[in-house]
């Protein structure tokens, strides 16, 4: 039951895993104590080999609740957490087991808590939080003694993010686990999210050793190995080896069919149309993507039933007399593509706050120091003051000195905190500098996981018009005005800069360059419909628009804002108040702009 739960929960093998797995289980404690800490311990340890027992133990622990210790309480409520996350009681797990971190709780707790926190974040998928409670992990992490829990902590972080498309992180931590645990299950866990990791930052062997070696280690855990088929199997399709795919698969179908568990039997079937699919045998592919969707029906936005959907609307396209069909396919295929760059744009953007929060706080962390350093020196002085006052002018003149290299150094530093927060005064959203920053982040993790990005420029029209003929507050409202009615109609993560002037930039992370478009023409719209005589004055605003992505443009910042820019003066030119695309000007040609989305007035 606790199973089916699971499993409805978008869980996914890992998360099984933290939950079934590595949890060190010996099942074969004697139970019935009366004693409250065995009992505590006799539960944490059939937590999840025996969860009806377990349940019992809680359940008597919580009807003798006010005779418990502070800390056996905290262990309880430690207990609790789990059993409720456990049982699809995720909200309230969440709250057991922040309540609990608030608390004077040990070290061991307040780790394992955090773990556990990561984990149901990853399922509710709030990677924001999961992040949060990530880096506490991260920094607890040195200060458990115990390795089995330390090993509990390794495995959370390692699994989150491979979730969040960190795979660099989740390799470093999977491959630590590797390193720290001798058992024989969590080895096997941790090599196949190394395999996982390693598929995603390509760099696996091609000649498949590693995912044997894997599948050697998982040889009593079906699921797992399977999984580890499976990233295998994705490997001899980007290489294009689809009867290696075949072979390989096929001998194992009624055991992995077995296992029940839609998020493995999703990938193998998936896998197996793709190869059947670049066999050109339309039917094998078609029957097992088939397959694939009907498993996959509660978990449509996994990758491997998106793909089936592409297969099926590939397969019906290919029938020419099946064009309906096809129709219908694509249409899912590219609801359900939307639905899943959404989820990984989300993830993706947690993650950039969390690391851009992160350098921030370093920074305030060297502004403490400073603040140390000035503190320390006056102390110094105070001391040199009481032992020799004869040189009390002379070590003046040295503070004063110490203070002003001090107060410099402190200056430079408040200046690079602030520098780090600056937004637009005038429109509240990042100025050049901050934007600078930002976007080179996001523009290194794109590159990395390989993510679309696309960059949006525009420029109020005749803008200096409205300034000589109602003045600059009307201008001045009328640039707060445009930001509103944009800010509107974006996502709230969007990077969103003043440049300069009346000039603007939005860069839409995961997105393409049709979606941008689509945005920039959105955008476009809502300026022009702005009301202006709330500010008093009565006149219209428009903004030409141009559009670029980093297929065009490459990955160097500047160069994205000189094509954006370019087209964004190509709208200028063909009269404003319209969106162009960039295009890479033809060698031989002189530069062409697609005007598709003008405007006609
Ligand atoms: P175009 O359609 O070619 O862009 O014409 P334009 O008049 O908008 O072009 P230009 O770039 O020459 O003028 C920009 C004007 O924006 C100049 C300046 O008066 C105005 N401006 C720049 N910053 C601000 C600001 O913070 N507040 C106000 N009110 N106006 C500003
Ligand atoms: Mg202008
Ligand atoms: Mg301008």
């Amino acid at each position: 039951m606790h199973f089916k739960l699971l499993l409805k929960n978008r869980l996914s093998i890992f998360n099984l895993c933290l939950f079934f797995c590595l949890s060190f289980i010996s099942n074969t404690l004697e139970a019935n104590t009366n004693n409250v800490d065995e009992q505590l311990e006799v539960a944490d340890k059939i937590r999840s080999s025996d969860p009806k027992e377990f349940q019992k133990i809680i359940n008597d622990l919580k009807n003798k609740k006010h005779s418990l210790s502070e800390s056996q309480q905290h262990y309880l409520n430690y207990l609790i957490g789990y059993q409720q996350s456990i049982s699809g009681q995720l909200d309230q797990s969440i709250k057991t087991y922040k309540s609990l971190l608030k608390s004077n709780v040990s070290t061991e707790l307040k780790f394992r808590a955090n773990s556990s926190m990561i984990n149901t974040f990853a399922i509710t998928q709030n990677w924001t939080e999961g992040l949060i409670h990530l880096s506490m992990v991260l920094e607890q992490l040195p200060k458990v003694n115990k390795n089995t829990i330390k090993e509990s902590g390794l495995a959370a972080t390692a699994i989150f993010y491979n979730q969040i498309g960190q795979y660099a992180l989740g390799l470093k931590y999977a491959e630590l686990l590797s390193n720290s645990s001798q058992a024989k299950r969590t080895s096997c866990f941790a090599a196949s999210m190394i395999i996982d990791s390693k598929l995603h930052l390509k760099l696996l062997e091609h000649n498949g050793n590693e995912i044997a070696e894997a599948i050697k280690l998982c040889e009593s855990e079906a699921i797992v190995a399977n999984f580890i088929r499976s990233y295998g199997a994705k490997l001899n399709i980007i290489n294009n080896k689809p009867t290696q795919v075949i072979d390989d698969l096929t001998p194992h179908l009624a055991e992995i069919n077995s296992t029940r568990y839609p998020r493995l039997i999703v990938e193998i079937y998936t896998s197996l149309a793709e190869a059947y699919w670049l066999q050109n045998n339309l039917d094998k592919t078609e029957q097992l993507a088939l397959e694939s969707v009907t498993i996959g029906q509660n978990i449509k936005t996994t990758q491997a039933v998106i793909k089936a959907y592409k297969l099926l609307y590939k397969v019906a396209k290919k029938r020419s007399n099946h064009q309906e069909v096809a129709l219908q396919y694509y249409e899912t295929y590219a609801e359900l593509d939307k639905t899943y760059v959404n989820e990984a744009q989300a993830k993706h953007l947690a993650f950039q706050l969390a690391e851009h929060n992160s350098f921030a706080q370093e920074s305030q962390i060297k502004l403490l120091n400073e603040q140390n350093n000035a503190l320390a020196a006056e102390q110094a002085l105070a001391k040199t003051q009481a032992a020799n006052r004869k040189l009390i002018i002379l070590l003046l003149g040295l503070v004063i000195l110490a203070f002003t290299f001090i107060g410099m150094r402190f200056c430079r530093s408040h200046k690079r905190v602030k520098e780090l927060a600056e937004y637009d005064p005038l429109t509240g959203i990042y100025n050049r500098g901050h934007f600078t920053h930002v976007t080179n982040s996001a523009l290194k993790y794109c590159k990395n996981a390989q993510q679309d990005l696309s960059v949006i420029m525009f420029d109020l029209d005749h803008f200096k018009k409205v300034n000589d003929s109602f003045g600059h507050a009307c201008g001045d409202w009328a640039l707060k005005e445009t930001i509103k009615v944009c800010q509107n109609i974006g996502r709230k993560n969007d990077i969103f800069a003043r440049l300069g002037g009346e000039e603007f930039c939005l860069v839409l992370t995961s997105c393409t360059i049709d979606v941008a478009m689509l945005r920039a023409e959105a955008c476009r719209a809502a300026i022009e419909e702005i009301i202006t005589e709330e500010s008093g004055c009565e006149f219209s605003i428009t903004a030409s628009f141009g559009v670029t992505d980093l297929k065009r443009s490459g990955f160097n910042l500047d160069k994205l804002l000189a094509d954006a820019d370019m087209a964004a003066y190509a709208s200028k030119n063909a009269g404003r108040n319209r969106v162009t695309m960039f295009e890479v000007p033809e060698t031989s040609q002189p530069k062409k702009l697609d005007n598709s989305w003008n405007y006609e007035k």
